[in-house]
């Protein structure tokens, strides 16, 4: 606590895994001789920069860039960047740990990072993202490698960013070394299929969860939050499961859309002409969008918040379970407050949460360093294959893990952080203290 005094969110991802772990440590005390907690809860390494650019007005800007490097115990570092004006040590603390246990979860040879910055992409030209971006990895480069830190991208980091970045790490090093990044374009080293692995993924474990209750997705209505790359996709795979997606949001507000969202006039507007979601209920008859109140007041079977952490609370949990919810998979990472996960538990809604839920990305990024180390390309069949019956191990892993340490399957909370621990804290005893 005290060497991570005022990280309120990254305590807050602490606690929550501390609080599930006790009956691991009970039976293994090698874990806790070995103070793999204490060990796991300081990252390996914590980078901090000054990122100086010139905006189109010919402005100096500056804004801090990040990269917390958790835990290489199972591969190179990895995990993606958020750009957003929120970013902060804490934010990037909270999604680095998380990261342990989630790659840990996939059952894939990779570590744990988190980074970004505070720089905000929203209103600036390409030629100002580029030459952030440039900038933000002319000093970044020199942690970076695909046999020693791998990035993504997160909120505010897409194919555009990506690609930036990877431009400049190549001229720099000299080298075209593809697999230092994950999320780049099919063309040029990508993976089919990459940016569109989570929000999928997020509804095949939505999708087994309610198979454990003789449930599936064929006509449920499904309410998702935030309009961006995990929440279009999910809305996506959804529908072709059969279910209805009514609802979404971004920062500005919501839609509602009885007919269910249009998501190619979605894509339009979010990927290609990056303009708010009040532009789709203009263009979309049957949407009508809110400026005030909650998705989450919106009545639905299921629910994908797929936006950002603290994002859903108590308030909105018991307006969800009043209205009859049944299950609620986290695509976003702790989108979920303390407080309403426990009101999901105790009225018996299925809740999964993002360590296990949302690892499809990170998995599907996993694939796409094999597909970059052996110069082959799988096609989509291949790749979304591959991440179903990866969401589907993962979804039965947390579920078994659960049941032997909790008696009780229907604990993903602690089944996933237990499995994916125990993963970790293993591979540490082996590598002594490192
Ligand atoms: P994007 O930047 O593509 O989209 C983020 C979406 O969330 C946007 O619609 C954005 O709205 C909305 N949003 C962001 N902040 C807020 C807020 N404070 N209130 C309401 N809406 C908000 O990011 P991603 O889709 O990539 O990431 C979403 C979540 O999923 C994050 O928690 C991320 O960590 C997690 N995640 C992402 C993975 C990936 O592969 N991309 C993998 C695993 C987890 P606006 O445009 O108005 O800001």
């Amino acid at each position: 606590r005290r060497r991570s005094a005022g990280e309120v969110v990254f305590q807050q991802a602490v606690e929550e895994v501390l609080h599930t772990l006790g009956p691991v440590l009970d039976r293994h005390p090698e874990y806790a001789d070995a103070h793999i907690l204490e060990r796991l809860c300081e990252p390996e390494r914590q980078i901090m920069f000054r990122v100086p650019w010139v905006d189109d007005r010919g402005r100096i800007q500056v804004n801090r860039g990040y990269r917390v490097e958790f835990s290489s115990a199972l591969g190179p570092y990895k995990g993606g960047l958020r750009f957003h004006p929120t970013v902060d040590l804490s934010v990037i603390k909270f999604l680095g740990f998380e990261q342990i246990f989630k790659n840990a979860l996939t059952g894939q040879g990779i570590g744990a990072g988190k980074g970004g910055a505070d720089f905000d992409p929203a209103g600036r030209s390409d030629a100002e993202v580029m030459r952030f971006c440039q900038s933000f990895i002319t000093e970044l480069y020199r942690h970076l490698g695909e046999h020693t830190d791998v990035p993504a991208g997160d909120i505010g980091v897409g194919g555009r960013e990506i690609g930036y970045m990877f431009g400049q790490y190549k001229r720099i090093v000299n080298r075209h070394e593809a697999g230092v990044l994950t999320g780049k374009g099919v063309g040029w080293g990508g993976s089919q299929g990459r940016t569109e692995a989570t929000g999928y993924g997020t509804v095949f474990f939505a999708r087994d969860m309610l198979a454990t209750r003789g449930q599936d997705l064929t006509g449920r209505t499904v309410v998702v939050s935030g309009s961006g790359n995990v929440a279009i996709y999910a809305i996506e795979q959804a529908h072709r499961l059969g279910a209805k997606v009514v609802a979404c949001s971004d920062s500005a507000g919501h839609v509602v859309d009885p007919d269910g969202i249009d998501v190619a006039l979605l894509r339009e507007i979010k990927e290609v002409r990056r303009e708010r979601l009040s532009a789709y209920a203009a263009e979309r008859p049957s949407a009508e969008h809110h400026a005030f109140g909650s998705v989450y007041d919106v009545p639905c079977d299921v629910v994908l918040p797929c936006a950002t952490q603290n994002e859903l609370g108590e308030d909105h949990a018991a307006a969800l379970i009043r209205n009859g919810v049944l299950a609620v998979a986290e695509g976003a990472n702790m989108p979920c407050t303390p407080g309403a996960v426990v009101r999901f538990r105790e009225a018996g809604v299925l809740f999964g949460p993002g360590k296990a839920a949302n690892a499809g990305g990170v998995a599907t990024s996993a694939l796409e360093m094999s597909q970059n180390a052996a110069r082959a390309t799988w096609s989509r069949d291949q790749v979304t294959d591959r991440l179903e019956s990866i969401m589907s191990d993962i979804h039965a892993h947390s579920r078994a893990t659960a049941d032997a340490y909790t008696g009780d399957p229907d604990d993903y909370v602690a089944g996933a952080a237990i499995a994916g621990f125990i993963r970790v804290a293993d591979a540490m005893l082996a590598q002594g203290i490192v």
